[in-house]
């Protein structure tokens, strides 16, 4: 008999990110290394060694090109995607368009220049989230649930599987974060188990990104009615409206401009950061930089008035966005029983009382963690899956939905829905299609995913031929198109040409932006490389350490004995210049350090042989 091994929940966020797992009959959110309950969505490259997490982002001004956070905002896109483009701007670290128009992460390290692709990076604190659990729970971690926002498209969600693939998690679903949350309501206030309808509202504006959803709770399921949101709304945005109004105000105060100087923007940028938190609290802040730029200093203060005036638009945009969310469930504002607040920006007091405006006074929920929700619903759906867990866990049903309409183009470049945007997923639909050429002897495919007619409005996902098709005239040879979405929310298209009968075709859409199949694997065997540099850095970090306590320790003993006779003073000299050569070392390997050693020992039991 074996134990069971354990399932974690992993929260992947743009800004910071948090594991839970199930133990004891409850949800555990597992601090890492120096204490911290969410873990800073960050890697940084050194000369020697990498650092992912809060050690990463602690230097992140130090070492600003090399320092990479808000890969979710990369990943599964395409590098000429706008929203990349804009985003690039005002990253310190370089972005440049890798095979396939998908972008790529520059950076130095180990004093060479190295490409990562986002999946890497994204695999880098998924491997972090792991090794943070393993470390409390004492034992490896395999399996994972890993959350996506509710708006993430079908390319950004395989890739953040092919993330979990390349940290050497099996991920065994892609959850919505939104769902994650309402688990977590759920359980958090027994309302998973009542046997009265609750419509739950959940509002998660993050760092990077923002997700509206609505869901029914009731008697153990829990449904996703509808979702809506923006990839590209959050607390970031609320920083960069700071950064530039203070660049501006830079440029008046002291005719300088820092707007190309990658280290100035990133120090003002956390200073924004620090005083946005502030001014939840307070209503007046100071940000202060010693040597901002070019020797100058900047000192300004910003009131909490003001920051909302530079944000108010995308505060609105919150609200407009939760209108549109539940006018597509059919259901109005006074049917909805609980608003939940998630994410670290629903601290924002301007953001929480233009929703209680829009919901007449209604109170919002804010006994659930903001910063925690997610990966608290994360661990219980982990759980679920590996049939850990009580009652309470093994009688909850998750429904979740599709978040944009799926379809194929017809004549016209029209897109014709095959399945309509918040279907219950899993789901298979089909429609039935025929030629509109003479003897045509090929059908070609376009997948699209989104909610525009035309299909050049859409997202194009895919694009495949099935040749070799019956030929006949206009109208008359038929074919059948499935698409079918499963429990991740990926897509598989497969298509059917009956009278040649031997022409099927089933096709899983290797959709542009994905890795390839040998491109995870080269990843794969890359993050085992760096994870191995990183062991051999702490090997000899460690050997070294040890030679040199070794060396100090024989020193003292030696010096005391130093009257004792010609050998101890030898040992003595010996012992000097290896404390000096340790001084001007650069760090070598392991084993180096392990023979030094030896041989300081063997003089010491000489010694001790000889007196
Ligand atoms: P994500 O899920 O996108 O990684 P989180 O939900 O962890 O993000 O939220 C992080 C964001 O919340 C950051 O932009 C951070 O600045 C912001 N934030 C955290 N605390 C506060 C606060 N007290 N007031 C305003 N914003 C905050
Ligand atoms: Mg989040």
């Amino acid at each position: 008999m074996a134990r069971r091994r354990p399932a974690i929940g992993i929260d992947l966020g743009t800004t910071y990110s948090c594991v839970g797992v199930w133990r004891n009959n409850r949800v555990e959110i597992i601090a890492n290394d120096q204490g911290n309950r969410t873990t800073s969505s960050c890697v940084g490259f050194k000369k020697t060694e990498r650092l992912v997490g809060d050690a990463a982002k602690n230097e992140a001004t130090s070492n600003p090109t090399n320092t990479v956070f808000a890969v979710k905002r990369l990943i599964g896109r395409r590098f000429s995607d706008p929203c990349v483009q804009s985003d690039k701007k005002l990253w310190p670290f370089k972005v440049i368009k890798g095979n396939d128009d998908r972008p790529n992460i520059i950076v130095d390290y180990q004093g060479a220049k190295k490409q990562f692709s986002a999946e890497e990076i994204s695999a880098m604190i998924l491997r972090k989230m792991k090794e943070v659990a393993e470390a409390f729970l004492g034992c490896t971690v395999k399996d994972a649930v890993v959350t996506v926002p509710a708006y993430f498209n079908d390319a950004q969600r395989q890739a953040t599987k092919d993330a979990g693939l390349i940290a050497g998690l099996n991920v065994m679903r892609i959850m919505d974060e939104p769902t994650a949350a309402a688990v977590a309501y759920g359980f958090d206030t027994n309302a998973v188990n009542s046997p009265v309808k609750k419509n739950v509202l959940i509002f998660d504006l993050g760092g990077g990104t923002f997700d509206v959803s609505l869901l029914r709770i009731n008697n153990g399921v829990i449904e996703v009615k509808a979702t809506a949101g923006d990839t590209h709304l959050g607390g970031e945005d609320f920083d960069n409206r700071m950064v530039n109004h203070l660049v501006q105000e830079f440029k008046r105060k002291k005719r300088k401009d820092i707007s190309n100087n990658p280290r100035a923007l990133r120090r003002l940028q956390t200073a924004c950061e620090q005083a946005k938190r502030i001014l939840s609290t307070t209503t007046q802040t100071a940000v202060s930089i010693d040597c901002l730029y070019e020797g100058t200093d900047f000192y300004s203060t910003i009131t909490r008035a003001r920051f909302e005036e530079l944000n108010v638009d995308l505060f609105k945009k919150c609200i407009e966005t939760v209108a549109r969310c539940h006018y597509d469930a059919g259901i109005d504002k006074d049917s909805i029983d609980v608003v939940v607040l998630i994410g670290g920006s629903t601290r924002i007091p301007k953001v929480q009382q233009l929703l209680k405006n829009y919901f007449s006074g209604k109170v919002l929920c804010k006994s659930i963690h903001p910063d925690e929700a997610v990966a608290y619903g994360a661990a219980v759906h982990a759980a679920k899956l590996s049939g850990q867990g009580c009652d309470k866990i093994r009688n909850l049903v998750l429904i979740d939905v599709t978040p944009l309409s799926l379809g194929t183009n017809v004549k016209g470049d029209i897109t014709d829905v095959i399945i309509p945007r918040n279907t219950p997923i899993p789901t298979q639909k089909s429609h039935r299609y025929i030629t509109c050429n003479d003897f045509q002897s090929a059908f070609d495919i376009k997948v699209y995913e989104g909610e525009r007619v035309r299909c050049e409005d859409n997202n194009l996902l895919g694009h495949f031929r099935l040749p070799g098709i019956h030929r006949a005239p206009r109208g008359e040879t038929e074919m059948k198109v499935y698409f079918k979405i499963d429990s991740d929310g990926i897509l598989h298209v497969s298509v059917k040409e009956p009278v040649s009968g031997t022409k099927k075709h089933i096709i899983l859409i290797n959709r542009e932006g994905r890795l390839s199949k040998q491109e995870i694997d080269r990843m794969v065997q890359e993050a085992a490389r760096c994870r191995m540099e990183d062991e051999l850095f702490k090997e000899k970090v460690l050997a070294k350490n040890s030679l040199e306590d070794y060396a100090y320790s024989l020193r003292k003993l030696v010096k005391n004995d130093i009257a004792s006779g010609e050998y101890a003073k030898y040992i003595a000299e010996a012992v000097d210049k290896m404390i000096e050569w340790l001084k001007h070392d650069v760090p070598k390997d392991a084993y180096v350090y392990h023979t030094k050693k030896k041989e300081l020992e063997e003089m010491s039991s000489t010694l001790s042989r000889m007196s």
